[in-house]
């Protein structure tokens, strides 16, 4: 049975900050079903430590840039048989706020040296006998583990390497002080290796040490061949292109089903599809906004970040307020959008609802209790928002790109009589577009025999990992056989 090691700086439900820790909360776990023994490992971050019970040190590391020993504790996922392993450095991961801001929500200064002991610690146990569990393959997940595959080239024998792109535009960029100051191999020091515009890139080091690179949808691996999507990194992307596969990410099913979720005021599926609209109820109250069971309530789910297009819905909202409908907000992120979701909250309290805060229970009330399901994004490499948003019957309304694309089928007259459409889709980045794709909706939404086709045609889509998993196992497969 292969051994996977499944590197991560985060996983539901030890910890999350987004798409990247529902990924690795589940595929782990997805994967052993398949007869893999995957193992996961991240920081030991407060939270871990709280969550795994009995929890054992097994390995002492000293690692040449960390003054304290560093301690590898093991515990055993409830969720799962996967064993996870946590890399204790509490001078690095022991302290509140989140993995990679502090409570201010700004980097933590430190960012690269926490990484870098983290990476160097995975890699120390590739080929460890204390450890006594020996990777075949170190799948590595964005730029915080992005040191991993250059650190085992150092070894004399190492496992495979996989690194997963889950979005590009994060990319663990440093000054080149910090290259110096961890006291790296002088020979990463190259336009070939971790340089980067004359400074020290995380992410490189998994874009050209790995031996093979997924991202998380099949658009998304095209489009960060282009100058445009790239971010920069199009070129190393383009060298490697025999070596990029894009495997679409599923859905987690029994965390995201309306049929089971514990978070919801009632649970619903297609035969009592009605039920849903008493989560509406449920979510027009916790948003303080008039109960009504027929007015169209749009929901937003995530960063709020330009990526996710929020300034585009703030720029479409004055217009879209003259339309009879209610518009909940759930996010953190820049300031700027923060503040004025807040200032139009105040300014039209019975339509608009807004929470700025990290709520794993609102996010499941607002896929239960929306009718519309808004996620404009720029660039989405793959989006998870929208497939559970399909199985709650939330219709989406989606910018095409990346993920989106992939997994969105558009409510055209065609689509919609042969019962294929799920959503909304939109081409161009800007709010009129939009506004366009919402207008459509609320005319559908209008014809509600029509959108209840629509809704449950969506309920009935099925991404579930267990196909993406046998994809990421063949691969696996390739990369460790001697053939390869
Ligand atoms: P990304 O990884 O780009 O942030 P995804 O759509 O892939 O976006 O995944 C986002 C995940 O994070 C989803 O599970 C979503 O419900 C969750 N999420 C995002 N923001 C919040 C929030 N403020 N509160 C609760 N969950 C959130």
């Amino acid at each position: 049975m292969y051994k996977i090691l499944f590197a991560t700086s985060e996983a539901h439900p030890l910890i999350k900050t987004g798409g990247l820790g529902d990924v690795a909360g589940i595929l782990p776990i997805e994967l052993a079903r398949l007869g893999l023994e995957v193992g996961i490992i991240l920081p030991a971050y407060p939270t871990c430590k709280t969550y795994l019970k009995n929890l054992k040190e097994v390995v002492y590391l000293r690692l040449p840039a960390v003054l304290e020993p560093v301690r590898i504790l093991k515990g055993q996922l409830p969720e799962g048989p996967n064993p996870v392993w946590l890399v204790d450095s509490p001078a690095h991961f022991d302290r509140p706020g989140n993995p990679y801001l502090n409570e201010k929500g700004q980097d933590w200064p430190d960012n690269a040296a926490r990484f870098t002991t983290f990476c160097q610690a995975v890699a120390a146990l590739a080929n460890n006998p204390e450890f006594g569990w020996q990777p075949d393959l170190i799948h590595c997940n964005d730029w915080q583990t992005g040191l991993i595959p250059p650190f085992l080239t150092l070894l004399k024998s190492r496992p495979a390497t996989l690194f997963t792109i889950h979005n590009l535009a994060y990319q663990g960029v440093f000054p080149r002080q910090q290259f110096d100051a961890l006291k790296l191999p002088t020979k990463w020091w190259s336009p070939a290796a971790l340089e980067f515009y004359h400074q020290f890139s995380f992410i490189k080091g998994g874009l050209v040490f790995a031996d093979w690179l997924t991202t998380v949808s099949p658009t998304y691996a095209k489009e960060i061949l282009t100058p445009k999507l790239g971010f920069g990194l199009d070129g190393v992307l383009r060298e490697r292109a025999q070596h990029l596969t894009g495997i679409l990410n599923g859905a987690d099913y029994q965390r995201w089903d309306p049929r089971h979720d514990p978070f919801i005021e009632k649970r619903y599926d297609q035969t009592c599809w009605s039920h849903k609209a008493d989560n509406k109820l449920a979510l027009q109250r916790c948003y303080d906004l008039p109960e009504d069971k027929n007015l169209p309530l749009l929901g937003f789910v995530g960063r709020l970040v330009e990526q996710k297009g929020i300034d585009l819905i703030l720029d479409a909202l004055p217009k879209l307020l003259t339309e009879k409908i209610q518009v909940v907000f759930l996010g953190e992120g820049e300031e700027r959008h923060q503040n004025t979701l807040q200032k139009l909250a105040s300014r039209y309290p019975s339509q608009i609802g807004v929470s700025i805060r990290y709520d794993e229970r609102l996010a499941h009330g607002i896929q239960a209790g929306a009718d519309i399901f808004l996620m404009p994004s720029r660039f989405e490499p793959c989006g998870l928002t929208q497939l559970y948003a399909l199985r709650y019957g939330t219709v989406p309304i989606v910018r095409r790109t990346g993920g989106l694309s992939d997994t969105i089928v558009d409510a055209t007259e065609e689509n919609l009589r042969q019962e294929l459409a799920t959503g909304f889709t939109f081409t161009e980045s800007s709010p009129s577009a939009l506004l366009i794709a919402i207008q459509r909706a609320l005319a559908c939404y209008a014809q509600s025999r029509q959108w209840r086709r629509l809704a449950l045609t969506g309920m009935a889509q099925n991404f579930s990992w267990q196909i993406s998993a046998k994809a990421y196992l063949e691969l696996y497969q390739q990369l460790i056989s001697p053939k390869f």
